[in-house]
């Protein structure tokens, strides 16, 4: 087996006539033009019910891009049974087989199905080409590639043996007796593969109920997946209506862990389901979730003014403010607050939203009528409040797709709950501190919210940025100095938070896939 290698999956630029441009523009004409009918697969074997749903093109809310079918808890229970059986069978395959099998994912995903992978995630998820291409071409290659580079590294690991003559001392990386739950979210395909393939490549059995507004880019995986070699079981693909699914699993006593990105309500739910069926559990379910933030930017006086302008734009407009790590509170001191504020609203105008098939655009729709009303709620707030004035955008309208223009809201009050609550859309709020606050503001950074994902400041000031990492410690797992607050890298900067923001196991990192190995320790005598 050749080594994994450690470099990231180089991000391909889409230029105008470029070799890949073409082969994107081709799959997204053979994506549009189709309607994907994503059936239910448990061991191998497909299954539909009469629970019929569609997964729609959020800018273009009428045209149907994929059909699939909602599992009842028969099935879900079937997938259950399928995934536990399937268990231990897996788990003897060597691990070196199993890299082997990662591997030419990782490559089909690279070459073969790069563009598929796309165009899917630019139609269902109304990314652009180059979110897209960064998140389910790279990250997720990212993913499969370094978490098996990963499993191979920490199992190297093997306790003290004092005398190898008399006594020989071995770790057995297991995978968990029962079944791993893959609840996985709209807003990353890459977070799909993650978070259902990882554990599966521990060892485990696994039931995979992706995200009915990510179904086809999710679909893809799994097919290649298995075109790959994984076999029939280990990875159960069973979309379902969420509490019905919630409900089955936690009621299984198989269950051994869930491995969760999406809301607080639905991983507190989960939480709470498992803690009251406690005593019937053959294991301690683990519990991994990632659940959101509200992400800051805090600016010092010495901040290079052109960086804070562009990484905030970037970090809080790019995919229209839904990747969980994107700036959606923002501190300013007062003397940059003129060039800021002018710069901010200057770029904003420029932002095109549009189709995503249209390379020129900047972002597009959010992801459906929930989300719409949800963002638009937190718009009209800011048009009601006296202590918010809108400085830029605030118009909306969901007769083709469900478009938001990124809004920029200042604050007043920056306990106002336009500051303190996820918007989980393009709504930008900002409060603008006097420097003679500075030690004040931002210990309302940490407390004004019980998220802790991701956060950034920007200045230039050695002092600041001391003090910054002692005040801002736990108010965010991933970090950002004189950077943007999204865009962590698989490897580079792993990724999740503290708080109410998740159990912060670092996805992209080599302790992860720990999370989803039960080891056993062998003491041998000779
Ligand atoms: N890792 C991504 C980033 O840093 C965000 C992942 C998420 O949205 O869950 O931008």
């Amino acid at each position: 087996l050749k080594d994994f290698p450690i470099a990231n999956e180089p991000i391909l630029g889409y230029l105008k006539d470029s070799k890949e441009r073409k082969a994107l523009e081709q799959a997204l004409k053979g994506t549009a033009s189709s309607c994907e009918d994503i059936p239910i697969v448990i061991g191998g074997k497909e299954y539909k019910t009469p629970e019929v749903r569609y997964q729609v093109m959020p800018h273009d809310h009428q045209h149907k891009l994929a059909s699939f079918y909602y599992a009842d808890k028969k099935l879900i229970e079937k997938a259950i049974k399928t995934a536990v059986e399937t268990q231990p069978k897996w788990d003897r395959v060597s691990i070196a087989d199993r890299l082997k099998i990662w591997e030419k994912a990782a490559d089909l995903m690279a070459t073969t199905y790069r563009q598929d992978l796309n165009a899917a995630t630019m139609l269902g998820q109304s990314k652009t080409a180059i979110q897209a291409e960064i998140d389910s071409a790279a990250e997720l290659i990212d993913f499969i590639r370094m978490n098996a580079y990963f499993l191979k590294e920490v199992t190297k690991y093997q306790p003290i043996s004092e005398n190898i003559k008399v006594t020989k001392n071995s770790l057995r990386y297991r995978g968990i007796d029962g079944f791993i739950a893959a609840v996985s979210p709209f807003n990353f395909t890459a977070i799909g593969g993650n978070l259902s393939y990882t554990p599966a490549l521990m060892g485990n059995g696994v039931l995979w109920k992706p995200s009915d507004t990510a179904m086809l880019s999710n679909w893809i995986i799994f097919k290649i997946m298995r075109e790959a070699g994984v076999p029939d079981g280990v990875v159960n693909f069973v979309p379902a209506d969420g509490p019905v699914f919630g409900d089955t699993i936690t009621a299984s006593p198989h269950l051994a862990g869930i491995n969760f990105t999406g809301s607080v309500p639905t991983f507190n739910r989960l939480w709470k389901q498992v803690g009251n069926n406690i005593d019937n559990y053959v294991n301690f379910p683990r519990l991994t979730g990632e659940c959101g933030g509200k992400n800051f930017h805090f600016i010092h006086a010495s901040a290079d003014v052109e960086s804070v302008v562009t990484s905030t734009i970037r970090s809080a407009f790019e995919y229209c403010g839904q990747k969980c790590s994107a700036c959606s509170r923002m501190y300013v001191p007062e003397s940059l607050w003129p060039q800021i504020k002018e710069g901010l609203v200057c770029e904003a105008a420029k932002l095109k939203i549009g189709d995503v098939q249209d390379f020129s655009s900047f972002t597009s729709a959010v992801i459906d009528d929930k989300a719409f009303k949800r963002i638009t709620g937190y718009i009209e707030h800011a048009k009601k409040s006296p202590n918010l004035e809108i400085l830029a955008g605030g118009t909306y309208s969901d007769s083709k797709g469900y478009f938001v223009n990124p809004t920029i809201v200042l604050s007043k009050d920056p306990k106002d709950r336009i500051m303190t609550e996820e918007i989980f859309g393009p709504v930008l709020s900002i409060y603008v501190y006097k420097e003679s606050d500075l030690l004040e503001t931002m210990k309302l950074v940490h407390t004004s919210t019980k998220f802790a994902l991701t956060g950034a400041v920007f200045g230039q000031d050695e002092d600041f940025v001391k003090c910054a990492l002692q005040e801002f410690k736990m108010a965010a797992g991933n970090f950002y100095i004189n950077d943007k607050s999204t865009g962590s890298v698989v490897g580079q900067q792993p990724f999740g938070g503290g708080r109410m923001s998740g159990t912060n196991d670092k996805a992209g990192g080599p302790h992860y896939i720990l999370r989803w190995t039960s080891p056993q320790s062998i003491k041998e005598t000779f």
